[in-house]
């Protein structure tokens, strides 16, 4: 396989997507007219990379995903995969929170836990998956007394019975183990009234033995991978491997007849010959047994494997390979030889190409490509990133790491955020708040109080609500407003002149709306302060959604204070105030202090009104606000 971009480490995982590819087309040409595939992506696919995997058997037609148990479920979710995916293996009751979170189905093996999840499961309905032991012996219910135990399950409330499934035990090689297996099944199906939407049993080898035609869907792991695990040849030859690991030739060196190489001395040379040092050990997952077997390609020749596997180096036997040099590559798995593909491995040492598959390439990055062309490489972590993963500390560490990496500077990195992103957490960390479509409307009117023009204003916006009350704040000092700056729990401030009353003909609470429910608003007079506490019971039910806030308000303003100003306290998306004011007032001079991406806001003149609106998907960062001068 030539790439365009050929990987210098010490060991790499090559992964052929246009093999899968093949793969999958070969075996969906086994399917009868009335069957779908779910495809297997548990242990990572494989140890093929679950979410490319997943993507790719999607894109062709995969009406389902298999894995392992949820964190494997969660990961996929995380990662953006949206399709149904099925928990192949029991799920204990601790995980049944998480299964629900990450909308994952779980194959159900006894009545405590359907009963448990339908438990939890809430209004809406789940979708659970009854797993049958048809003779494995592994998980599902016995047959006997499964029927009882199903229609109880059918009749839990929240669940809905998505699919029945169970799985051969020897399917690459024990017909009449199979046959009985299939009878069993289907004698359980055909007791069925109504059916579930799916039925399965067949897994790779079971498709294309043609068991479980009465299925509607199989389930596609290994040959997926291009991996044989039967007996029949052609089929070696009608897939393709998926995976291939490999390294280069690190040293090489030359050994006499009757000296021994390795640990324990367990290989001694026949005669003077060369051999080549390749840095992949069972650390590597190159498996220890393949100590005196495993076989390896270099320059097209095959090698053999000599002395036993290390922790992180192997020897092989290069005597044949006239033109070897250091740095050469050396295939030890996959594409390029019979002799090195998982099935023929793994059978020198009568070991599982299952097994082989999952830990080979422990310490490799993964390329993945199509053909001949790189598609893109995975770093070594069989882990996404992922953030819960990490407690706080390690987080924040991260986070100021990467910036560092990215600006090519330590000091750049902490300055951004310890100094520019911690301040929009304000040290409350994790609880960053915003605010989407500010609208706000001042109005000054002329008013029977005399020195002061009459303030109407009108403010909408969006949040996510977070408490079934909130305050609104008329402070009669800066300090007093200050501290309703610092709190969370206030909604809207406004600064009332000194010389004022504290009272409702100076500052009142015409609408204070969530959702357009008219909230109960008590007023909380305080020393330089009145409080208006605003609240509905229905506003419990709404918390953690994005609503819409109305407040509007009818105050006084002093005519001599020539300027009028609004501020954005939260990071907000798409602002726009307006200022409309009466014909005695002749100029106004609106000034912006605008931070964001949109540093100028356009801003439009009529008369008697001035209107400052940032374009509706920019954010605003908060301190950023208008001056109306007049
Ligand atoms: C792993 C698994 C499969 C896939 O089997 P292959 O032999 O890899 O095709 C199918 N069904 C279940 C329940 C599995 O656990």
């Amino acid at each position: 396989m030539k790439m365009e971009v050929i990987p210098q480490e010490r060991s790499w995982v090559e992964l052929d997507l246009s093999a899968f590819s093949h793969n999958l087309d070969f075996l969906k040409r086994h399917l009868k007219p009335h069957q779908g595939f779910m495809q297997i992506v548990k242990a990572d696919a494989y140890g093929h990379g679950a979410r490319e995997i997943a993507e790719l058997a999607l894109k062709k037609g995969a009406l389902y995903l298999g894995v392992a148990n949820v964190e494997e479920g969660k990961l996929l979710r995380m990662q953006g995969v949206m399709a149904p995916i099925l928990i192949l293996s029991p799920s204990l009751n601790s995980e049944i929170p998480e299964i629900i979170e990450y909308n994952l189905e779980p194959g159900v093996s006894d009545w405590d836990f359907a009963m448990a999840f339908s438990k939890a499961a809430g209004k809406a309905k789940r979708k659970v998956h009854i797993k049958l032991d048809s003779g494995m012996h592994r998980s599902g219910l016995r047959v006997e007394g499964a029927g009882e135990i199903y229609k109880a399950i059918a009749t839990l409330p929240n669940i809905v019975i998505e699919s029945v499934f169970s799985h051969f035990a020897s399917s690459e090689s024990d017909p009449d183990f199979s046959f009985y297996q299939e009878a069993e099944f289907e004698r359980f199906i055909s007791s069925l009234s109504p059916l579930p939407k799916y039925i399965h049993i067949s897994n790779s080898a079971a498709c294309i033995k043609g068991y479980g035609a009465f299925a509607n869907m199989v389930r596609f792991g290994i040959f997926s991978f291009g991996v044989n695990t039967t007996a029949d040849g052609a089929l070696s030859q009608a897939l393709k491997p998926v995976m291939s690991f490999k390294s280069r030739i690190s040293q090489i060196k030359r050994i006499k007849k009757g000296e021994s190489i390795g640990y324990n001395r367990d290989w001694i040379a026949k005669k003077d010959g060369t051999y080549a040092v390749i840095p992949v050990g069972y650390a590597d997952g190159y498996d220890f047994l393949l100590s005196n077997k495993g076989k390896a390609l270099v320059n097209g020749i095959l090698c053999n494997v000599i002395g036993r596997v290390s922790m992180d180096m192997i020897t092989i036997d290069i005597t044949a390979v006239a033109d070897a040099q250091t740095g050469d590559i050396v295939s030890l798995l996959g594409a390029g030889a019979e002799s090195i593909k998982a099935e023929k491995l793994t059978g020198l040492y009568k070991g599982s190409a299952y097994e082989l598959l999952c830990q080979i390439g422990r310490r490799a990055r993964r390329y993945y490509v199509d053909g001949a062309s790189l598609l893109h490489s995975a770093p070594m972590s069989r882990r996404d990133f992922v953030a819960d993963d990490f407690a706080d500390g390690k987080l924040s560490e991260i986070i100021s790491k990467a910036l560092a990496q990215r600006l090519k500077s330590k000091e750049m990195g902490n300055l951004i955020y310890r100094d520019i992103l911690r301040s929009f957490f304000a040290n409350r960390d994790r609880d960053l708040h915003y605010r989407k479509d500010f609208i706000h409307e001042v109005s000054f009117l002329p008013s029977d109080t005399k020195g002061y023009y009459r303030v109407k204003t009108t403010l909408s916006y969006r949040k996510i609500l977070d408490s079934e009350r909130f305050i609104i704040a008329c402070a009669r000092s800066d300090e007093e407003l200050r501290r309703y700056f610092i709190r969370r729990d206030v909604e809207y401030r406004w600064l009332l002149d000194e010389k004022l009353e504290l009272d409702e003909n100076s500052f009142h609470i015409s609408a204070a709306r969530v959702n357009g429910i008219e909230l109960n608003c008590h007023i909380k007079q305080q020393p330089n302060s009145l409080e208006i506490h605003c609240s509905h019971l229905r506003l419990r039910e709404l918390i953690g959604q994005e609503l819409l806030f109305e407040i509007d308000t009818d105050t006084l303003y002093p005519q001599a204070m020539h300027q009028f100003s609004v501020f954005i306290s939260e990071l907000t998306q798409g602002v726009k105030i307006a200022f409309n004011y009466p014909q005695e007032i002749r100029v106004v001079q609106p000034v912006t202090v605008f931070s964001g991406k949109q540093k100028n806001p356009p801003i439009s003149f009529e008369p008697g009104r001035i209107v400052v609106a940032s374009s509706r998907h920019n954010w605003v960062f908060p301190l950023s606000g208008v001056v109306f001068s007049y």
